[in-house]
């Protein structure tokens, strides 16, 4: 199956809009989820100048197994195997315990594909960057902080690959970390 890149892109957002339509970030604003969808998927489609419009839509699916009832099949169907494969990349075995989860992002990072990486890169961004403007509602400053070290040492397998990617990471870590420690100081 084959789309040209608007029509591919378009279709992955509408789809991921009705499937996350009931769920909300955990901030106080309660963003509709799609706004993170939506950031992952800009921040990715200008670091790589729009060439690779697989890439954005996967972005716009890359929570949609984890966290709604879309399947692997599904995604084949409706985009292909290649994005299929990506989504799978990013996607947790929720049959794990959560910290078991959290370690095996770390070790496994390093063995993904481009893609995969910058996918992470972009999505690491974006939830960092939340922990500055809206976090979490019942996060500590420790947790926040936790969160960030965690999502360094995942990064940290995904370098090398686009800088622009990597200065819009850095920049939300420091930013991150300064608001938190401002806020329980
Ligand atoms: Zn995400």
């Amino acid at each position: 199956m084959t789309f040209d890149g608007i029509r591919l892109v378009t279709r992955a957002a509408h789809f991921a809009a009705q499937r996350h339509a009931d769920q909300r970030r955990k901030g106080r604003r309660c963003e509709p989820y799609i706004n993170h969808l939506a950031e992952v998927a800009a921040l990715l489609s200008e670091a790589t100048e729009g060439e690779d419009a697989a890439l954005v839509a996967a972005c716009f699916l890359h929570d949609t197994i984890e966290d709604t009832p879309t399947s692997p099949d599904e995604l084949r169907d409706l985009f292909g195997d290649d994005i299929a494969a990506v989504v799978m990349e990013v996607t947790d075995d929720k049959s794990l315990p959560k910290l078991e989860r959290k370690r095996l992002q770390i070790v496994t990072a390093a063995k993904k594909s481009r893609r995969a990486k910058l996918l992470k890169l972009a999505d690491a961004t974006s939830n960092v960057r939340a922990l500055a403007v809206d976090p979490p509602t019942d996060w500590d400053g420790d947790r926040a902080l936790d969160y960030i070290a965690w999502a360094e040492q995942v990064i940290g397998h995904c370098r090398g690959l686009n800088s622009k990617l990597e200065h819009a990471f850095d920049a939300a870590v420091s930013g991150a970390r300064a608001a938190v420690l401002s806020r329980v100081a």
